[in-house]
């Protein structure tokens, strides 16, 4: 059974699936599983007939504690500062804005059904006025929770809030010390963190209307108690044993006395059994992968796999990225092992799915004169992502061209070599198939005693310079003529 439908079995009442992301960076081809994952669940328990929401967090309230290194200048001023209102990189809205609006165009080209909402939005829009409220009343509960997870004293002057410094704007850098029903004691510290500095600020002041935010864990307790989440996973990083999830989880039901949301932890993309990492080169962005995947096709890679399994993504390798269009093709039929995964992967109108097999048409793209063909063939959108992988990520092997001169290598071949491409240009005088072509072409090998390996390097050599090249029937029959005068050159000198 499909993992999305093993895990919404027997539910009941109303669902509302909610997830979070910090736009404080580009985003990562593993940030869109989260909101792809939820998408499913969402689009799932339409289909059951379920009243359902689906809200998607951009969580502008946190301070910018890091930056990418084409910013760490510009932007130092304003670590510290909440998301939503430090400057944008290009000048147009805020910082959060600018990762924000990115973001927001992946779940478009994916179709992904999300409520987008920004916390900054919601902080001043006091819809969390209630929570933090409770908060600040139950805050010894809070540091109960605390202690108990992490087997330590957490001091009688810790609330889980964090006011925005009305002096220098700095939210990272503010601790509050007390709450009188009414306002919140605080204090701006010059050494609370080592990314940001405070400017020793003190006074009082309402935590309402977005001024203030809850830390981060008893934020995330608080939205499912504001809200009324039901299901809401996280990603692996937060979902360890003990961690970001397990204490929100626990603040929930210990303090806000009500049950968890269902829970599901997804793992990350690998490469080379390593977490993939963009600042290591091996990462893709989000905009990458869209741009060597078809929306559909970047639908199916994240959920075709269960959520708690990691999956293996190396883009240069030609056994991930073409599996994955094959995989795809296959799941268009209905009892094929992926069907679900196929199903929830569409995308507005259906399309119609090419049969060719993306790795053929990797190498019908690198043949100049066989564009007219992927034309009348109608491969025209998946050529456009097969160049690009071409050009950006396939091995050497799979890469091609055509040599213009006959190349240097061809002094290598032996007589019986040569005589092979002889008895190939004569039999090119004669009307061939593809496939049957590619059949004699072993036969002939074998006739004039060499090994399909020394025949094949023959033609590879002769015609691309390379000793692997793609299917020798059709990369001959595309150039018959210059093949045929190629060859008959070759062999007779
Ligand atoms: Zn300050």
């Amino acid at each position: 059974m499909f993992w999305a439908d093993l895990l919404l079995q027997n539910r009941k009442g109303a669902e509302w699936v909610n997830d979070a992301w910090t736009p404080s960076g580009i985003i990562h081809m593993g940030g869109l599983k989260g909101p792809v994952i939820h998408d499913v669940l969402f689009k799932i328990l339409k289909e059951q007939g379920k009243k359902v929401k689906y809200t998607f967090g951009f969580d502008d309230m946190d301070p910018i504690d890091g930056l990418p290194p084409e910013l760490a200048k510009s932007h130092e001023k304003h670590m510290g500062i909440p998301i939503a209102n430090a400057p944008s990189p290009d000048g147009k809205g805020s910082f959060g804005d600018y990762y924000g609006n990115m973001m927001a165009d992946l779940f478009k080209k994916l179709g992904i059904g999300a409520e987008i909402y920004l916390a900054s939005d919601y902080y001043r829009k006091g819809i969390y006025n209630k929570a933090i409220e409770f908060v600040l009343d139950n805050a010894g509960k809070i540091r109960k929770v605390y202690s108990d997870m992490y087997q330590k004293p957490i001091a009688k002057d810790w609330f889980p809030l964090q006011v925005i410094c009305p002096k220098c704007g700095k939210l990272g850098t503010t601790k509050v010390t007390g709450w009188d029903g009414k306002e919140v004691l605080f204090a701006c510290k010059v050494d609370l963190v080592k990314w940001a500095k405070g400017c020793n600020f003190k006074s009082s002041i309402s935590p309402f209307n977005g001024t203030a935010k809850m830390s981060y864990k008893v934020e995330w307790a608080a939205k499912w108690w504001t809200f009324g989440v039901t299901i809401e996973g996280a990603g692996k990083d937060h979902a360890s044993a003990g961690g970001t999830y397990d204490v929100a989880k626990k603040i929930l039901k210990d303090v806000f006395e009500k049950e968890p949301p269902l829970a599901f932890a997804y793992e990350f993309f690998l490469t080379g059994g390593k977490k993939m990492s963009s600042s290591k080169g091996l990462g893709l962005t989000g905009q990458d992968l869209l741009e060597v995947l078809p929306s559909q096709l970047v639908r199916f890679l994240m959920i075709k796999t269960p959520p708690n399994q990691a999956i293996e993504f190396n883009p240069r390798s030609r056994d991930i990225i073409p599996r994955i269009y094959d995989d795809y093709q296959q799941a268009q039929a209905k009892g094929d092992v992926n069907h679900r995964a196929f199903e929830f992967s569409q995308i507005g109108e259906k399309e119609k799915i090419p049969e060719i097999r993306f790795l053929t048409l990797t190498q019908w793209v690198q043949m100049p004169n066989m564009q007219d063909r992927i034309r009348e063939e109608g491969l025209e959108n998946w050529a456009k992502y097969a160049k690009v992988w071409v050009e950006k990520y396939a091995p050497d092997d799979v890469k091609f061209e055509i040599q213009k001169k006959i190349p240097k290598e061809v002094e290598r071949l032996s007589k019986k070599q040569k005589a092979f491409l002889r008895k190939i240009a004569k039999e090119l005088n004669k009307k061939w198939e593809a496939e049957e072509f590619q059949r004699k072409l072993y036969e002939w090998a074998k006739e004039l005693g060499i090994s399909s390996n020394e025949a094949f390097q023959a033609l590879y050599l002769s015609i691309i310079g390379k000793d692997h090249g793609p299917k020798a029937g059709w990369l001959i029959l595309e150039y018959k003529e210059f093949v045929q005068k190629r060859f008959m050159d070759i062999s007779s000198v």
